[in-house]
């Protein structure tokens, strides 16, 4: 019986690993449920699932010792900045993490690998095209490998014009063309901010170095990411495009089990891949720019980014203004060193002050 505490339990990563729950009642309990802000919800999801402990994220008095003290695994499906406090809590607590927040790696990386080597902590991914590297690699995250290709769908707007990008709605950039996902992910994959921060969670997860992770668009969405070796083989994972697969593999790996029903390759028309159209969506190299740069840079630009994305869904800016509003935050601001999560918590509100001035004008 593996105990779960679940970060981010109401949204579409949480659904879904709930529902894996209720799949193999005999292999997995919940311990603790977290949510954003939904009482409602919560109170449904205890009755369902009795947890030892249940809370809001808004309430802010509940100790984060009280929720990892019983469980096994910590899975943290919160999306955004927020999911780095829980990530950090869970690692000093000596707790697996299976992580499906991206932005623990992409603003914590540093502090993140650091704890987790410390304490002795396995960090399993859930992001579907790092599970797909790590099964391409026998999930043995020091195998030697030359390259990791992460695939990208390319999003809604692949073929869009630079025009017709300026006049997209966020309804537009809510229809995925292959991925059913939340919408801030939504609208990064549109953007292919999603894609950059991917490369940075690759480079923590597998200690990869920049020049040796690749993005390729593949419309399908069915290769799910490639790793190739020095022997020149490429070994890839495929599969329907449905998160269920990478939620139950991090709860049961290295063991599978039923899941999803297997392609049909008779069937399987074609699949394309193509380079990314980086000088269409800048949003990609302002990612990478960042990641490079290190320390505070990549929690500046997610602060600007999630500022700079609430207010396009709300329609205060257009879809180019995402990429420029993240820019202006990044050449505007001083970077520091990731000493700290205090460190970056301050990077992130200084990034969603700026952000915010640039946006509604202080
Ligand atoms: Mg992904």
């Amino acid at each position: 019986m593996t105990n779960i505490a679940l970060i981010g339990c109401t949204g579409s990563i949480g659904r879904q690993t709930l529902d894996v729950v209720e799949r193999y009642p005999d292999l997995f309990r919940i311990t603790a449920l977290v949510c954003g802000s939904d009482a409602e919800d919560l109170a449904a999801l205890k009755k369902r699932f009795s947890p030892r402990v249940a809370h809001c994220a808004n309430e802010e008095n509940f100790s984060h010792e009280e929720l990892f003290e019983d469980c096994d695994v910590a899975f943290i499906a919160v999306g955004g900045f927020a999911g780095l406090r829980y990530t950090m809590s869970a690692i000093e607590a000596g707790k697996r993490v299976l992580l499906a927040n991206k932005e623990s790696l992409v603003c914590g990386g540093e502090i993140v690998i650091q704890a987790a080597k410390k304490r002795g902590v396995e960090i399993v991914p859930v992001d579907s095209e790092h599970s797909a590297i790590f099964q391409a690699l026998g999930f043995d995250r020091h195998a030697r490998f030359e390259k990791l290709i992460l695939t990208a769908s390319g999003g809604p707007f692949l073929h869009f014009g630079i025009e017709k990008l300026a006049r997209v709605t966020p309804e537009m950039a809510l229809s995925h063309p292959t991925w059913k996902m939340g919408k801030k992910v939504t609208v990064d994959s549109a953007t292919l901010l999603n894609k950059g921060y991917e490369v940075i969670e690759a480079k923590w997860l597998f200690g990869a170095d920049f020049d040796q992770i690749e993005a390729v668009v593949h419309p399908e969405s069915i290769v799910h990411s490639i790793v190739t070796f020095a022997d020149g083989a490429s070994v890839a994972q495929l599969g329907f495009p449905d998160m269920k697969l990478p939620i139950q593999l991090a709860l049961t790996y290295p063991e599978r089990l039923p899941c999803m029903p297997a392609l049909d390759f008779s069937k399987l028309a074609a699949l394309h891949f193509l380079p990314l159209p980086r000088e269409k969506f800048p949003c990609f190299d302002l990612a990478l720019k960042a990641g490079r740069a290190g320390g505070t840079a990549p929690t500046l630009l997610n602060g600007a980014a999630e500022c700079a994305v609430s207010a396009f869904l709300q329609g205060h800016i257009t879809f180019p203004r995402i990429a420029e509003t993240i820019e202006e935050v990044l050449c505007d601001l001083p970077q520091g060193k990731a000493a700290s999560l205090s460190a970056l918590e301050e990077a992130d509100g200084m990034a969603r002050r700026a952000a915010r001035a640039l946006i509604y004008g202080k």
